[in-house]
């Protein structure tokens, strides 16, 4: 007999995808109380340096092995003997309030103040004060820390997961985990993202309903869990688990394969924005970095990077993309877009003056005129770490090949005086990226002074459709494959093709399979996705047969809008599995 009156579902945030299902580990926080008791000031120090230590032990244990979570843990042991939070819970202590009341209002201070900051960044460095307050807290009330030892394959529920949590949840048993807080781009929904451990967060309720012991599924793609399955959902899910694990097995076939489609190489590349994800890129078996953001560098710091700062960081990047793909030529390129700061990006040590309309203001390559110095280190940088590695710049908001020509002479200048000064240099093409529609309009002249173009679909959808990447009410005017978008595109392959100059996608939509095959439909030769996309969009593309493809690309360019483009694709994109 199904009893389908046990089964629940709740809806919360896809954090993680992926689909879990296991027996259920409820994990419960304690409220904790500080009791008054000796000098508050002092006590409070101790712990605060007592709790750093043992963040650092922790984020020393977990190493690389977890993802971002070392990185974290190593952020928060900071944030704990962060001066800003002693100075505020003191301040309180000298007001006269007890010790549990100064640590909650100092450290709810600091939490708001993170929180209201317009950076996404910052924003989620709130969730680390949380965290930080809560591990005070108990060590101050002299509450262990909570231990989640897993015996057996089991889905974790839980009011909250901070990330010392996260790193005790055993990669071998955990199918995935839910909270009721936390939001898509909290730490633990990073962390679980960089482990590829499905997760929900923001499921309200979830406490309440959550039995120990009792079947859960984590459907971290739909943002759902479901509680207490009916024996046919148990079944439905089971046959879905089966067919991912296929699915997983077939791509990982293809680590490492070259795609062709109709006859031509379709690069499947990794996008970087710092180290760890060179090494997830080398481990997916990329064709190489088809964008490497290096912006990173330069942000929520006080000083420029060195040439050397960055020399080391490039040539490791493109040694490392070697390494992981050693019987390839061509393929392990790593395609290092020159800084693009400005817009959402501010540099602190730049102090830009504020704009009206930043996103249409002085950013990408409209800084460098300004910022010559800067452009000067970061092409000295890649000249010298191109003796040794397959390098390439691409400039990002180029409008019009004018945009080229101070990028080119710089790195001729300072190739010039690398080579005066004894150093080794490499070879350094230099693309420019399509996100501005004139450039895509332009393509064939921009083409005439670039080895390359690349499509950034992100800016170019919010320039066609006018529209706040950003701004969550606008989402119908974000969909890249808008026939708008998709004509640019096509307009940008065929200015391309005047000169012999081959176009790459590096946008998200790279990544999104109906896009991924128009953009194959339309000439791209080059894809640029997460790393953990790669494989997945190379068993899609090839897959696909590419008469058809080309044939749907070309009726969807005259399609009225990105919903009947999705509905032209929708039978192809069901025969390829995805
Ligand atoms: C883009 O705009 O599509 C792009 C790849 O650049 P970013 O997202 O970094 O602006
Ligand atoms: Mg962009």
């Amino acid at each position: 007999m199904i009893d389908e009156r046990t089964e629940r579902t709740l809806a919360g945030l896809a954090a993680s995808g992926g689909l879990g299902m296991a027996p259920t580990v409820v994990i419960t926080g304690a409220t904790v109380e500080i009791v008054e008791d000796g000098e508050p000031k002092a006590r409070f120090a101790t712990a605060a340096d007592e709790v750093a230590a043992a963040l650092r032990a922790l984020a020393d244990e977990v190493g690389e092995d977890r993802g971002e979570a070392g990185e974290v843990l190593k952020a928060q042991a900071m944030m704990a003997e962060d001066p800003e939070l002693a100075d505020r819970v003191e301040e309180r202590l000298d007001a006269g309030e007890t010790l549990d009341a100064a640590l909650a209002g100092g450290a709810g201070e600091l939490r708001d103040m993170l929180a209201s900051m317009d950076d996404e960044y910052l924003a989620a460095r709130a969730a680390d004060v949380e965290e930080v307050e809560a591990r005070i807290r108990r060590h101050l009330a002299g509450v262990a820390e909570r231990s989640i030892e897993l015996t057996e394959p089991s889905v974790v529920l839980a009011h909250a997961l901070t990330t010392a949590d996260t790193v005790q949840l055993d990669p071998e048993l955990i199918r995935g985990f839910a909270t009721e807080t936390g939001g898509p781009t909290s730490h633990v929904a990073i962390i679980a993202r960089s482990l590829g451990v499905p997760a929900v967060v923001g499921v309200s309720g979830l406490m309440s309903e959550a039995t120990d012991g009792a079947v859960s599924v984590i459907d971290g793609t739909n943002g759902t869990v479901v509680l207490d399955p009916a024996d046919a959902t148990a079944a439905e899910i089971d046959e879905r688990l089966a067919a991912d694990a296929a699915r997983r097995r077939a791509e990982a076939e293809l680590r490492g394969v070259e795609v062709v489609f109709d006859g031509m190489a379709l690069d499947i590349t990794a996008n970087a924005a710092g180290a760890d994800d060179i090494a997830r890129a080398a481990a997916a078996g990329a064709d190489g970095i088809g964008l490497f953001r290096t912006e990173f560098l330069f942000l929520d710091r006080a000083e420029a990077p060195t040439e050397d700062e960055q020399y080391a960081l490039y040539r490791s990047a493109g040694e490392d993309v070697a390494a992981g793909t050693p019987d390839r030529s061509r393929r392990s390129q790593v395609i290092i877009r020159t800084y693009d700061i400005g817009g959402d990006k501010p540099a602190d040590f730049l102090e830009l003056p504020e704009e009206e309309n930043p996103f249409l203001g002085v950013r990408g390559v409209r800084l460098y005129p300004e910022t010559r110095d800067l452009l000067e280190t970061q092409l000295a940088a890649v000249a010298r770490a191109a003796a040794t590695a397959d390098l390439a710049v691409m400039v990002p908001m180029v409008a019009g090949p004018e945009d080229l020509v101070l990028v080119r002479e710089v790195l001729a200048e300072q190739t010039e005086r690398l080579v005066a000064a004894g150093h080794e240099v490499g070879e350094v093409e230099i693309g420019a990226m399509v996100e501005v529609p004139a450039a895509a309009v332009m393509a064939g002249a921009l083409a005439e002074h670039a080895a390359f173009l690349s499509i950034g679909t992100n800016d170019l959808t919010q320039y066609t459709m006018a529209a706040d990447r950003g701004e969550a009410r606008l989402a119908h005017l974000q969909d890249p494959v808008h026939p708008a978008l998709l004509r640019l595109c096509k307009m940008t392959v065929d200015g391309a093709a005047t000169h012999g100059v081959p176009v790459g996608v590096c946008g998200l939509a790279a990544a999104d399979p109906t896009a991924a095959l128009l953009f194959a439909g339309l000439g791209i030769s080059k894809l640029s996705v997460a790393a953990a996309s790669v494989n997945t969009i190379k068993s899609i593309v090839s897959a696909a047969d590419p008469a058809e493809v080309r044939a749907v690309a070309t009726a969807a360019l005259d399609a009225a809008d990105a919903e009947a483009v999705r509905a032209l694709v929708a039978p192809l994109l069901a025969n390829t599995g995805a």
